[in-house]
């Protein structure tokens, strides 16, 4: 591999890092509170291993396929997936192969097939609940008025561990709007954690991106998922990662 890359992957890495404290200054938190999360989406595994180098050791992946590829290359280090893409039935299985957490549990008939898989297996996973936080109605995600019910829901499912929230916010260069998403997942994360539903944890908050982490970790998030600041910019068109909601 180029050395140039590296050297570029490396310095990036930092800035993001200086970056996070920056914001959590700025915010009067604690940087250790906050996680990074490098999303790895089509960035090859060797290009993995230079992160995994710098000791990072948590990573999101966005396709289940991919997350098998590249778990599976990667298999002989101490590193720790998290599942952050659209989940569909047929591929609860291999996901719960590989990921610790899955972040974008949106819909019950999801939770239910993740219940059985776990069921038959014996055992449990933490999940987050996402939320569409920027009133796209193509976009993944539960609605905010209906999440309470959802989380009740959930409580009922043993194999299921809610630990906190997740979402993407607005793409939009307009600061305040993207802000508001962020401020609204907060909102939803106190309101939750004061309901106290029996077996619904609220100690994660996952948001803010490469365009957006900064806003982000000034208004709480606990996990950033940046891909682009780190591995640079992807070719194609952020749309594919995530495909329009069917009507
Ligand atoms: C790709 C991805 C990210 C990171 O996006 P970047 O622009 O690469 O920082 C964050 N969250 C999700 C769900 C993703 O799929």
């Amino acid at each position: 591999m180029e050395l140039a890359k590296v050297l570029e992957i490396k310095s990036r890495y930092s800035e993001v890092q200086r970056q996070i404290q920056e914001a959590c200054e700025k915010a009067d938190r604690n940087w250790r509170d906050v996680r990074l999360m490098l999303a790895t989406k089509t960035i090859p595994s060797e290009y993995v291993k230079i992160a995994i180098d710098l000791s990072h050791t948590l990573f999101g992946e966005n396709k289940v396929q991919e997350l098998k590829v590249k778990a599976r290359d990667l298999a002989s280090y101490p590193i720790n997936w998290h599942f952050i893409g659209h989940l569909q039935s047929n591929k609860v299985k291999e996901c719960l192969n590989v990921a610790s957490v899955i972040e974008s549990v949106d819909r019950m008939s999801i939770a239910l097939e993740i219940d059985r898989q776990l069921q038959k297996q014996g055992r449990s996973v933490d999940v987050f609940v996402q939320v569409n936080t920027s009133h796209e109605q193509s976009k993944f995600g539960l609605e905010p008025q209906d999440l309470h019910a959802f989380l009740r829901q959930l409580s009922k499912i043993e194999t299921i561990r809610v630990k906190g929230l997740m979402t993407l916010a607005l793409f939009s260069a307009d600061q305040d709007k993207v802000r508001l998403c962020f401020k609204t997942l907060r909102r939803l994360f106190n309101e939750i954690k004061n309901e106290a539903i029996d077996r619904i944890e609220m100690s994660e908050l996952s948001m803010g991106m490469s365009s957006d982490f900064k806003i982000a970790v000034e208004e709480g998030a606990t996990l950033v998922r940046v891909g682009q600041a780190v591995f640079g910019t992807r070719s194609r068109p952020d749309s594919y990662y995530w495909p329009e909601k069917k009507a």
